[in-house]
């Protein structure tokens, strides 16, 4: 796979922005507005339903730019790439051909919140993006700022709900009409970028902000609520200026994973991959954020920003007196750069480069281009359904960063997700749903549609209730079938991969299960084996490997399944529990829940909101408390237990 990719890659290589098509026609399936991560899963997942569609871009050599981290991954993120990929997306299958590190991190928990994550040569990453779109049928991809949207008012029959017909195009009247758009402009909407004092208008270093055209169609026209939220990014430092043998050595794992279940393995050899690298910070930095409060406006204001990869400031201010990790990460295989993860800053362009020489291996560091930060409108997903359709505007569909969240992972699953189901609309098929029971993109997108946002989102395993069924080995079992059976966004060869995994690991589950010998014969054929426990006769310290050179013709042929049916059997009672009770929920959904219920008398393992909302809605059914914006599914086990075993 990746040798054929190879040869394909090299005839792409002229830039895309040559490639890109002129306009030939004015009326598409799908427009797409926005070639970040959101925008190119939408893209190309639109065109795979069978829509003709249209990727606008600003520009088109940024297309799949990594506008932060060069990483892809991690817990929870890692989990969405291995379902944007179970689901036909790009991502995976990018991050395996421009990684440089790979490493699955929480390997010291269980397998099903193992975080699959790799360093991405930044160059590698967006040329195998462009490629792809550009051999992707049915899409076109074109240089150009949308302006406005092109709305129809409200039908007299329906009103109050709008309806996109297209989009216009700035600095000229062309208008380009669609069954469909999804937006996706990221950090650009409205967006303004801070170093120190000073702040100018950008979506990201380089790069224009979003028109206020589109900002006033959103706001003004369709009347949907936005809010602000802000970000921030490191400064890029020159490699050879930082000494590393002052900071501890990571190299990448022995056997590289990789993302994507169609390939066997990564491009980079295990013994190509570069290290990474891991320092402290000393009291000098916290010392120089302190001094320089009054000089850096971005962390002075209210706006929120992500928790969970805050800015140093953000960082010594919560937690004073302690020293804060910092990866050095390199930057691509020819890049002379280092990335220096959890030092993103906005301070005065000399005091940043005061501050990282307080690190001891960035003693005599340069900086290449300093930290900056970012503040952009998004719009509250709470108006969206899950098929991520705005409810008052049919035909718009909004994806990634401009719906609140933050990460490179997020915005592609919610891309993938926004792209198939503007094609189906388009095509005047009903839109798919994807439940939390089954994926992480239904948890994230069932938290955004229901829940909101209140600052920027980012995904955890800890935010999916049903996790040990959802891992990211089995991504492939959960999604590729439904995607290619129900929703029509994979492709056959992939099809016919999955079903070959799915009978391989039944047949070999099977297999296991016909085995039984006695504990004296199993001690007798594999003496290296442990009796755990003498009458249930339970063997421990059994590799997949030992049982197949006992048993050769039952399990020699499934030998490349090993680890995911180790990690099967580890989960199969727990996931077993689990299925019966989603379906017990599902079938209970029309259970009356009493008028005098009270809700504050509940188990404390209820939240205080979700006691507040049922008190506040009194919903008459399961069912009806289940889709009431912030309850979740624990919320509703918790219920259900209560109202059923109260007696
Ligand atoms: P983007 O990747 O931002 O892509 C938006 C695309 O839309 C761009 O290609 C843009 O050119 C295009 N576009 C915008 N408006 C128009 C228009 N009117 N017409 C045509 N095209 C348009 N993520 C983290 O997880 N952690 C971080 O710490 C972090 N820090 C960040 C710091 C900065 C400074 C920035 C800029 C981003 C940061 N990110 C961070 C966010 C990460 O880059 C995004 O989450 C991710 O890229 C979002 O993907 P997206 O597709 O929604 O938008």
């Amino acid at each position: 796979m990746l040798t054929r990719r190879l040869r394909r890659l090299q005839s792409f290589l002229s830039p895309v922005s040559r490639r890109a098509s002129r306009l030939a026609r004015t009326q598409y399936d799908v427009i797409v507005v926005g070639g970040g991560h959101a925008g190119t899963e939408a893209a190309a997942a639109a065109a795979r339903v069978g829509a003709e569609t249209l990727l606008i871009t600003q520009k088109t050599q940024t297309i799949g730019a990594l506008s932060c981290n060069p990483s892809m991954g991690g817990v929870g993120k890692g989990h969405l790439v291995r379902e944007v990929d179970a689901l036909d997306g790009l991502c995976g299958r990018a991050a395996d051909w421009a990684g440089i590190h790979f490493s699955v991190l929480n390997r010291r928990k269980g397998p099903a919140v193992w975080g699959p994550r790799a360093q991405l040569d930044r160059q590698r990453y967006r040329e195998f993006i462009q490629s792809e779109l550009l051999s992707t049928p049915r899409l076109t991809v074109v240089e150009g700022s949308v302006e406005e949207l092109l709305v129809e008012e409200p039908d007299p029959e329906r009103p109050g709900r709008h309806r996109v017909t297209g989009i216009r195009l700035a600095n000229s009247d062309r208008q380009i009409s669609a069954g469909a758009v999804v937006l996706t402009t990221g950090t650009f909407l409205s967006g303004s970028l801070f170093v120190g004092q000073t702040s100018s208008p950008g979506g990201r270093i380089g790069d224009a902000p979003s028109s206020a055209g589109l900002s006033h169609t959103l706001r003004d026209r369709l009347g949907l609520r936005t809010g602000r939220l802000r970000t921030g990014t490191p400064p890029r430092i020159v490699k050879e200026s930082v000494d590393l043998s002052l900071a501890q050595l990571h190299p990448g794992d022995s056997r590289p994973s990789p993302f994507s279940f169609l390939n066997t393995h990564t491009r980079c050899k295990p013994e190509e991959q570069l290290p990474c690298y891991l320092t402290l910070t000393t009291p000098g930095v916290e010392r120089v954020v302190r001094e320089s409060l009054h000089l850096n406006c971005h962390i002075q204001q209210d706006t929120k920003g992500p928790r969970y990869c805050p800015s140093i400031e953000s960082r010594v201010l919560r937690f004073p007196g302690r020293q804060h990790q910092v990866w050095l990460e390199p930057e691509g295989v020819t890049s002379d750069l280092l990335y220096p993860q959890g030092l993103s800053m906005t301070m005065p362009p000399e005091i940043q480069l005061r501050l990282i020489r307080e690190i001891p291996p960035l003693r005599r560091a340069e900086i290449r281009t300093p930290g900056y930060g970012v503040q952009y409108d998004f719009v509250c997903p709470t108006q969206l359904s899950p098929a991520l359709q705005v409810k008052s505007t049919q035909g718009l569909f909004l994806a990634g960063q401009i719906n609140g969240t933050t990460g490179y992972e997020e915005a592609a699953a919610q891309g993938l997700w926004a792209g198939i189901n503007a094609g189906r609309s388009a095509l005047s098929m009903p839109v798919a749903a994807l439940s939390r029971t089954e994926s992480y993109i239904g948890v994230l997108i069932d938290d955004l549609v229901s829940r909101g946002v209140t600052e920027p989102y980012r995904m955890f395993t800890s935010r999916a209730e049903f996790r040990t069924s959802l891992r990211p080995d089995n991504a492939d079992l959960r999604l590729t079938l439904k995607g290619f059976e129900e929703v029509g966004c994979v492709s056959s060869l992939r099809y016919k991969e999955a079903i070959r995994v799915r009978d391989a690991i039944q047949e070999a589950i099977a297999a296991l299960q016909s085995v039984s010998l006695s504990s004296a014969n199993w001690k007798k054929k594999l003496p290296a084996c442990n009796i755990s426990d003498g009458r249930s006769g339970c063997l421990t310290d059994i590799s997949f490997d030992m049982l197949a050179s006992v048993f050769p013709e039952c399990f020699s042929s499934y030998s490349e399944f090993s680890q995911r049916l180790k990690i099967e059997a580890v989960y199969r009672p727990h996931c077993d529990k689990q299925r019966k009770e989603i379906e017990r929920i599902q079938r209970e959904e029309s259970m009356a829940l009493p008028d005098d219920i009270d809700y504050w008398s509940l188990p404390a393992s209820l939240s205080q909101e979700a006691r507040e909302i049922l008190d506040r809605v009194r919903p008459s059914t399961l069912g009806a408390a289940t889709r009431l914006e912030g309850i979740t599914p624990a919320a509703v086990v918790n219920l259900f237990n209560y109202v059923n075993f109260k007696e």
